[in-house]
């Protein structure tokens, strides 16, 4: 047996911690390392170790117009087309804000912070996170239920800040025009309509300590892990152009809207019969900051979220395309994994319904559809590599009803 030996430098095995074999060669640890540092220092990857191409710069004079955003938008995300329009104009005059002149006549154009509502699995996160990836400016997620009031135990809402930093690779400038998702944001209610008397540090107290950083202020963000600035005990992050969008399911919202609109204790003139909106679908697009306030936002919180987007609940039409239809829908993906065992993978039209169906009865939104489909899928792909006949896996509705009926293959 032909000694084993690192194709770059020549060590043996016994010399070194760890041989990785490729088709022709090997390449030991030492070597590896090295590699990275050379990919690093060149650029190739970012100082983090992601992939330089994501530290792309963001350019303001090529800042996308807002039907352009929504395009982009279309490629990954199904339907949503309210949503995506009033983002899309949001987030396109929240990036001409930071072209204004220092002082222009006193006309000050005001920060559109957002707050989306809709329920949990409809995009929320996606539709964020898609328009950072456009803008290629740093993103993060946080959860607003971590949060506290300063001083109690949990975290400080200026943890978000050292998250974002560290996403923008410690860069200062380009941190402070980032986007920041907050997930969640209805599980800070207030619980009970009466203002607390006693401190409420898990709901309002939250809201409050939040006000200054989605309105903009300086903020001094301990350096986490330290490692840059090993000299500089605070690093000042201006939040002013930064934009924060809110998310959040807010449960029962929609019976909020209903009572307002069917509320005939006001005077009766022109209020809607209870039932009148029982079943309309784009209920959740009516709500007004008077409803989230009910449901126990601050009005000094809700003020520095203008701009409010609803998202629709998905149907069965909806989770079929979105299996379908995404630049990286999840069936492409299995297809290209199957297509690189030369097998032909397809689903039949009432197999994808059936697969819609079970997401509905989860209730989680698309979020269920992976799940799913990965349960079914695990033994397609334990069995069909196995045997190299098999050229084409047609799956069926029988098949998944564990009917008995067959997988298609030919
Ligand atoms: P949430 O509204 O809870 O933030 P997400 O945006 O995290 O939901 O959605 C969860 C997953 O479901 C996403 O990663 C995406 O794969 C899928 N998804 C949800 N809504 C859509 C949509 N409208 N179009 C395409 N994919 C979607």
């Amino acid at each position: 047996m032909t000694k084993k030996i690192c194709s770059f430098c020549g060590r043996s095995e016994k010399d070194v911690k760890l041989l990785i074999s490729g088709l022709s060669g090997y390449i030991c640890d030492n070597c590896v390392q090295q590699a990275y540092e050379i990919l690093t220092t060149s650029g190739v990857l970012g100082e983090t170790g992601q992939a330089g191409e994501e530290q792309e710069q963001f350019d303001l004079k090529k800042l996308p117009k807002p039907r352009e955003i929504k395009q982009y938008l279309d490629e990954y995300i199904i339907g949503q087309d309210d949503a995506k329009r009033h983002l899309a104009v949001a987030v396109y005059n929240h990036y001409k804000r930071l072209q204004q002149p220092a002082s222009d006549e006193g006309v000050e154009i005001e920060k559109s912070n957002i707050i989306m509502v809709g329920s949990t699995g409809t995009g929320k996160t996606l539709l964020a996170r898609t328009i950072a990836k456009l803008l290629k400016v740093p993103f993060t997620i946080v959860d607003a239920t971590v949060f506290t009031e300063a001083g109690y135990v949990g975290e400080d809402v200026e943890s978000i800040l050292s998250r974002l930093l560290q996403v923008a690779d410690y860069n200062v400038e380009a941190a402070q025009r980032g986007i920041v998702f907050i997930d969640e944001i209805d599980k800070i209610a207030r619980k009970s309509d009466n203002p607390s008397i006693t401190r409420d540090v898990s709901g309002e107290g939250v809201q409050q300590a939040m006000l200054k950083l989605l309105e903009g202020t300086m903020v001094n963000v301990p350096p986490k892990g330290g490692r840059k600035h090993p000299d500089q005990d605070y690093i000042h992050v201006d939040t002013r152009n930064i934009l924060f969008i809110c998310g959040g399911a807010f449960p029962d919202l929609e019976n909020i809207i209903k009572e307002r609109l069917t509320n005939t204790t006001s005077i009766g003139f022109g209020s809607d019969p209870k039932d009148k909106y029982d079943k309309d679908p784009n209920l959740l697009s009516r709500v007004t900051n008077q409803d989230l306030r009910e449901f126990g936002m601050i009005p000094e919180f809700l003020g520095r979220l203008p701009v409010t987007v609803t998202l629709q609940g998905l149907t069965k039409d909806f989770l079929v395309r979105i299996l379908k239809e995404p630049k990286n829908a999840i069936l492409k993906q299995y297809k290209k994994l199957l297509a690189m065992d030369e097998v032909n993978l397809d689903f039949d039209d009432d197999a994808l319904e059936w697969i819609a169906e079970q997401a509905l009865k989860k209730d989680t939104g698309a979020r269920a559809l992976r799940a799913i489909i990965e349960e079914f899928m695990l033994d397609i792909m334990y069995e069909i590599p196995k045997d190299s006949n098999i050229g084409s896996v047609v799956v069926t509705r029988p098949y998944l009803e564990k009917n008995g009926g067959p997988l298609i293959q030919m």
